[in-house]
């Protein structure tokens, strides 16, 4: 421990971000890189606890208080090192993860915990910097000559992917789009990371000798048996993309999307692509009403402000969570009202909302028709004689997803579905299928890219032990 008084003299510092009338006008990062001597401070308040619950928080098992001290020390090459041996992309960590690492510190019980993500974007930021982060291509007379198949691009199938390549396999990966990354791609948008940061490690691993195959939707082309014919092992990681739906009269009107319809036509926009869609959704000059209050609401806020929307309205079934825990909830994540950069920057937030239906004139909508909800015995209900109606011209579905998508790749292959449409997996990591496993959104339901990636990991070890008897990979 760098300075055994750090956490008495310093307070948390928030990271630092652009302002808000710079930020909505563009899609870059939105936040600013602390300075190193006020970093170096922030890891000071690590306390050395002497059972870091942080490091048990954290679904990688990142060694946390390690890099505070070595921050603190200014020892930045040894904190690199440390914390690649647990996560593959702390840069995605660092910009995306909602660290429940943070939750799980113990300074957390009665003081503001340590900016732990933070302190991790810096060091994975000065490594790239230095030039201290390189490809590992493993030695020809590594090679094993075993081929793995990792269906699906996202955090997992590129940690999974990472992790048997450096085992020696030889490692193809299949994304249906066509662009790698999944979610990091085509899902979260510019301004909670740069999509470079993502090319970076993906020019990285081809460095290293993974293959990428794009537009290739495995189930179709290759189709199942090709794979199966073809290679050792498979690694599905093809994420739980199937969005919820509602079922209401007028759901069918113009104007009323799936929320990933409209951030994955955004995504490309912004990086200058054909949108390749029709209709396309676009939130420029509309009253958008977005139903559903998790993290793809709150990217559809984001992208609808950087548009120039006419209004904007987040709107939520159950009821306003509290802005603190009213009992202490460490060293668990509280279920308190989450307040993101987006929510800063305009839009109103309601809750206690369901919606009865949508109206309009030529097939487009015009209004939402909704009633106060409230909570009795457990369950949402409505209050009757509550009835209103909200003018909008579209309307975002962010209402959570129902699993992987059932396409002919989950038909031909039969795994089974857990009751979250997630796919069954027995014995960890592997399915009812000799030599298939399952890792990510696809394995857990719709999860955060920390859990994403450890799972990717967690897999590969197993599928390396499935074909060698044993595994040197750390899970
Ligand atoms: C809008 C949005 C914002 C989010 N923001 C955050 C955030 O800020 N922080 C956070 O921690 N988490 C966030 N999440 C959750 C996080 O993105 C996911 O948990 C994570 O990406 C899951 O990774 P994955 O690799 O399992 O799947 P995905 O990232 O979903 O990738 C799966 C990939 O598989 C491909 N695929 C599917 N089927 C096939 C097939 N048959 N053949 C070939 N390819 C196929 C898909 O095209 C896709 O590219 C967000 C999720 C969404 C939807
Ligand atoms: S990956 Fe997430 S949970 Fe783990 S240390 Fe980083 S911010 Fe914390």
């Amino acid at each position: 421990m760098g300075d055994p008084k750090g956490f008495l003299k310093i307070g948390r510092k928030p990271t630092p971000k652009r302002t808000i009338e710079e930020r909505v006008q563009d899609y870059r990062y939105v936040y600013e890189p602390m300075p190193d001597d006020e970093l170096k401070g922030q890891a000071s308040r690590c306390m050395d606890c002497g059972v870091p619950f942080c490091n048990t928080g954290c679904p990688l098992g990142n060694l946390i208080p390690d890099w505070n001290d070595l921050v603190y020390k200014d020892h930045w090459k040894t904190a690199i090192d440390r914390l690649h041996k647990t996560n593959n992309f702390p840069e995605f960590t660092g910009m995306l993860c909602p660290a429940p690492c943070e939750s799980a510190c113990v300074l957390a019980i009665n003081d503001d915990p340590v900016t732990i993500k933070e302190i991790e974007l810096s060091i994975i930021n000065h490594a790239f910097e230095e030039g201290w982060v390189v490809a590992h291509p493993p030695p020809p007379e590594k090679r094993t000559g075993k081929k793995v198949a990792v269906v699906g691009s996202g955090p997992a199938g590129l940690a999974a992917a990472q992790q048997l390549n450096w085992a020696g396999h030889t490692v193809v990966v299949f994304e249906k789009d066509d662009k790698i990354g999944g979610l990091l791609r085509y899902g979260i948008p510019d301004y909670k990371i740069e999509k470079w940061v993502v090319d970076r490690r993906i020019a990285m691993m081809e460095e290293e000798g993974v293959e990428f195959r794009t537009n290739a939707h495995v189930g179709e082309n290759p189709t199942t048996e090709e794979l199966k014919s073809e290679f050792d092992a498979t690694i599905l990681a093809i994420g739980a993309l199937q969005g919820r739906d509602i079922d209401v009269p007028g759901r069918e009107l113009g104007g009323i999307h799936l929320a990933m319809d409209y951030l994955t036509q955004q995504n490309r926009r912004v990086a200058g692509l054909p949108v390749n869609a029709d209709p396309e959704i676009s939130a420029k000059g509309k009253n958008v009403v977005i139903l559903g209050g998790g993290d793809t609401s709150a990217d559809c806020l984001g992208n609808s402000h950087r548009e120039g929307c006419a209004s904007v309205k987040v709107l939520t079934h159950g009821p306003k969570p509290p802005e603190n825990p009213d009992h202490l909830t460490w060293p668990d994540w509280p279920l308190i009202l989450h307040t993101y950069p987006v929510h800063e920057e305009g839009g109103e937030r309601g809750w206690s909302v369901a919606v009865k239906g949508f109206s309009g004139s030529n097939g487009h909508v015009e209004r939402m028709h909704a009633v106060r909800t409230e909570r009795e015995n457990g369950k949402t209900i409505p209050i009757e004689g509550t009835d209103f109606e909200i003018e909008t011209d579209l309307v975002l579905l962010a209402i959570g997803f129902t699993g992987p998508v059932r396409d002919r790749l989950q038909e031909e292959m039969n795994l089974g579905y857990t009751d979250r449409g997630a796919i069954h997996s027995e014995n960890g990591y592997a399915t009812r299928e000799p030599g298939v496993f399952v890792a990510g959104d696809a394995k857990r339901g719709a999860s955060l890219i920390v859990w994403a990636i450890a799972e990717g990991r967690k897999a590969a070890r197993q599928a390396d032990e499935y074909l060698m008897g044993h595994s040197q990979l750390l899970g």
